[in-house]
């Protein structure tokens, strides 16, 4: 048959609806494809050990808000996931370490001991300290059973399941594609080889605080055959968010039906309710006049300014819940006055995890021109997937540009906004000064919760190139501190990442960041300003 006529043929074949319990065409050719139906559906269990790449917050956290910028990369050494296919039970165990500097040491080289996530059936917990296991959330729930079937022969393993329906076939280039809804709930989309009818991709949505709907892509390649069964040496998972590789596997190897721990939910586990999120209740603490720290254990804080007939935000940080009840409270703590506008410190996703309830509020977003292509395309993403602020609410994005330096000024208040310099982490972020108190408002200078610190002089070196009077701290992260403890824990933080540098070096390692580049010399050849 020549190519073309079994393209037609196909096309034709798309159109025929599933027939009662009779599995899909596309999913028989599927299974046929990668054994035959009797033996996918035979599997017990397949284990996968590999290592691989993560996108560091799906591409959220790079040095500027470009999408040419450079991704900082998570690296996985270590993967291992087994699929207990009978039961639907599955268990993850990984090493994860960041290549690229940040504030804490497991973070940086790895915790010391590897991260173990379960699930059995519709039930998620992990492996906490002295092996106890510990329920997760619903959310963790659904994100493992879509991760469980994120491998050809398990989808199509349970796609072949009479309760299981394929709609919607049809061909797409030189593949075919059909949307599945298992029996319990989840809907992917599938693409076969049209001509072998291998598996080429498998598709989903779900919801994101920052970008809203988000679809991922996995694509399988290098199929070989483990007892059998054709399964893919290698899985690529792409984000429709600036087409973003999100996840990289690397398989070195694959076991099928062998034997295996029983992954079943401990009876406590199972018996316990699942973890519901915390309702959010920041609460204000005055820093200065017409100053105030939003705070509280659900997110990062915001800080609030008064103005003559306005109220102005700093940071719509954490998530959109956080957000929320942030935008609440600086409404209640200054009734009367409109919140108006939100100043974001930098575009990083922890940063803006609120960012689409601030533009579902109609506050103008502030921020550093060069986040403005960033942000506008966030504004234009769809939100059907509940819960999301702008998807309920759409509203046209207000954006106001910051270059060098903005001030807002009237006669009850006078903040000003400058350009981050000094900065490995942020290139296009903002800081906030507050003369009249002497207040350096900030994102991502300093935490006092961080044990290493790699940005330099950064902080020194903005309130010198600026000509600042400083007297106080007041960060998005931590707590308001004078600026003496803060410059003091700065230079304890910095000695903590040059003895973990040594450390590592004299282990033969060279990792990114060391040695640590102090002083910094940024300032030298630039006149203040
Ligand atoms: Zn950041």
């Amino acid at each position: 048959m020549t190519r073309a006529l079994l393209a037609i043929v196909l096309a034709a074949s798309a159109v025929l609806p599933a027939r009662g319990q009779q599995p899909a065409a596309m999913i028989t050719r599927a299974a046929d494809a990668l054994g035959g139906v009797a033996r996918i559906r035979a599997i017990r269990n397949i284990t996968v050990a590999g290592y691989g790449e993560q996108a560091y917050m799906n591409g959220g956290g790079n040095i500027s808000a470009s999408p040419d910028a450079p991704q900082k990369w998570v690296s996985v050494p270590e993967y291992e996931k087994t699929i207990d296919v009978e039961h639907m039970r599955m268990r993850v165990r990984q090493r994860n370490h960041q290549n690229f500097v940040f504030a804490g040491a497991a973070g940086y080289l790895g915790a010391p001991n590897a991260a173990v996530a379960y699930l059995d059936g519709n039930v998620a917990f992990n492996a906490a300290q002295n092996n106890r296991m510990v329920r997760a959330n619903d959310q963790a729930a659904r994100a493992r059973r879509i991760d469980m079937l994120n491998n050809p022969a398990v989808l199509v393993r349970a796609a072949l399941d009479p309760a299981s329906r394929v709609g919607n076939v049809r061909t797409q280039g030189g593949l075919q594609l059909g949307d599945i809804t298992l029996a319990t709930g989840e809907s992917l989309t599938l693409a076969i080889d049209s001509v072998s009818g291998v598996p080429a991709w498998v598709r989903w949505m779900t919801h994101d605080e920052n970008l809203g709907d988000v679809t991922f892509r996995t694509s399988f390649t290098g199929y070989l055959p483990v007892k059998g069964v054709l399964l893919p040496m290698g899985y690529n998972t792409v984000i429709d968010f600036r087409s973003v590789v999100q996840n990289k596997l690397y398989v070195d190897k694959y076991g099928v039906d062998e034997t295996i721990d029983d992954l079943s939910a401990p009876a406590d586990v199972r018996a316990a309710v699942a973890p519901a999120p915390r309702a959010p209740s920041p609460e204000a603490t005055p820093v200065a006049k017409g100053v105030w720290l939003l705070h509280g254990n659900g997110g990062a804080n915001s800080i609030l300014f008064e103005f003559a007939d306005h109220l102005t935000m700093f940071e719509a940080p954490s998530n959109q819940a956080w957000t929320q009840a942030l935008i609440r409270l600086a409404r209640s703590t200054v009734p009367g006055k409109p919140l108006t506008e939100v100043v974001v410190s930098h575009h990083h996703f922890d940063h803006t995890g609120g960012i689409r309830a601030a533009m579902a509020e109609g506050l103008t977003i502030v921020a550093h021109k060069g986040t403005e292509p960033l942000f506008r395309e966030i504004a234009a993403r769809r939100g059907t997937i509940a819960p999301d602020a702008l998807g309920a609410a759409p509203k046209p994005l207000k954006f106001r540009a910051v270059d060098d330096h903005l001030q807002l000024k009237d006669a009850a208040m006078q903040v000003d906004l400058y350009h981050v310099v000094s900065s490995s982490h942020m290139a296009e972020a903002l800081f906030a000064y507050v003369p009249a108190a002497k207040l350096f408002v900030e994102g991502d200078f300093f935490d006092v919760g961080w044990e290493l610190y790699w940005w330099q002089k950064m902080y020194a070196d903005n309130i010198a190139y600026r000509r600042l009077q400083v007297d106080t701290d007041v960060p998005v992260h931590g707590r308001v501190l004078p600026l003496a403890d803060v410059l003091r824990d700065i230079e304890r933080q910095t000695k903590a990442a040059a003895d973990l540098c040594a450390r590592t070096a004299a282990a033969g390692l060279f990792t990114p960041g060391c040695p640590v580049k102090t002083p910094s010399p940024i300032l030298q050849d630039t006149p203040s300003r």
